[in-house]
């Protein structure tokens, strides 16, 4: 019997044979891009962060940088919950499992990454970690996720009819394409501007990381979809790829709404309109990567985030560990 979910004659404790290789490839991309980020020197974050008068942080740089700490400071530690209490329980396949655990442990170093960055920039948790609350842009990004994943998170919810089982890949599209597909990308492709033009470099390649990371749970998440959908293809009616694609509308104008509040003015080289306009770009490969047809065909307007994405780790500064990790894989980013 065949089955990722669902699936009563699947053994989680017995992972060989194979029954999905890509399971696998995703773990080893995943070890293949280790690191923690205690690794990244942040003295010349720490200067700049501090500095008044002359080469100091403008005030719309500092909004910025606030906005983003405080959006992934909490989304990390979201992420994870939803990973381990709602994810794992359903998907028993054992490669899958073992590709979630590395998942898990990846969440767990982004959340520390926040820790790591708030504290060495004297930051006050009290601020940082209230502006899910206290930022309306941040705060409606959250509970467009929750709202999305409602159904995996209730401790009765089984996926034994086709009725669940596309409520579940309903909701994993709520987490893997639409949070970290897509409310993910503003925040990267701000931190990541600032990082090329050399400012706060510790923290954005702290970002880069994280991005890396980012693009292959994505991948993961969008293969774990596209196998139940090809396992049930009864429930991927027209009306049910109308919603997903509805949703990921949704999800766009919201990463917009707070593009726009992060940036009401915009900084040298970004403009909140161009985010938009990555964010269509970004939306379009997502929805392909799930087999459904783009809807904005907008040109790529920054080429630059996909080299950071397929950068080999060796190309970072700290090369000397990087050939140990090197073997365990071959780095291909999508
Ligand atoms: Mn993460
Ligand atoms: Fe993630």
């Amino acid at each position: 019997m065949k089955g990722i979910i669902n699936n009563p004659t699947t053994d989680p404790n017995k992972i060989l044979p194979l029954t999905y290789p890509w399971a696998r490839q995703h773990y080893k991309n995943g070890v293949a891009n280790n690191w923690v980020p205690e690794e990244v020197p942040m003295q010349q974050d720490v200067e700049l962060w501090k500095r008044q008068g002359i080469g100091a942080l403008t005030p719309e740089e500092r909004r910025m940088i606030l906005y983003n700490l405080g959006f992934f400071s909490t989304a990390e530690s979201l992420t994870a919950n939803n990973l381990v209490l709602a994810i794992y329980r359903h998907v028993t396949n054992p490669e899958c499992r073992q590709y979630l655990l590395r998942q898990a442990y990846e969440e767990a170093i982004h959340t520390d990454t926040f820790i790591y960055c708030g504290d060495t920039l004297g930051l006050n948790p009290d601020e940082i970690y209230n502006m899910y609350n206290q930022i309306p842009s941040i705060k409606e990004k959250d509970e467009f996720v929750v709202a999305m994943t409602q159904s995996v998170l209730d401790p009765n919810f089984s996926i034994r009819s086709p009725e669940n089982i596309q409520r579940f890949v309903h909701d994993l599209i709520g987490f893997y394409v639409i949070m970290e597909g897509i409310f993910f990308y503003a925040g990267f492709a701000m931190m990541l501007a600032l990082l090329r033009q050399n400012k706060m470099v510790g923290v954005g390649e702290q970002f880069q990381f994280i991005l890396r990371d980012e693009s292959v749970h994505l991948s993961f998440g969008s293969d774990l979809i596209n196998a139940i959908v090809a396992e049930n293809p009864g429930i991927w009616t027209p009306e049910f790829r109308q919603q997903i694609t509805n949703d990921i509308r949704r999800g766009v104008d919201l990463e917009d709404a707070y593009a726009k509040d992060c940036l009401p003015r915009g900084i040298l080289g970004l403009r909140a309109d161009i985010i938009r306009q990555y964010l269509e770009y970004i939306a379009d490969r997502r929805l392909e990567r799930i087999n459904l047809p783009k809807i904005y065909s907008m040109a790529n307007p920054f080429p630059w985030m996909s080299e950071i994405i397929d950068l080999r780790k060796e190309k970072n500064f700290f090369e000397t560990r990087v050939t140990e990790y090197q073997t365990g894989g071959n780095l291909k980013w999508d």
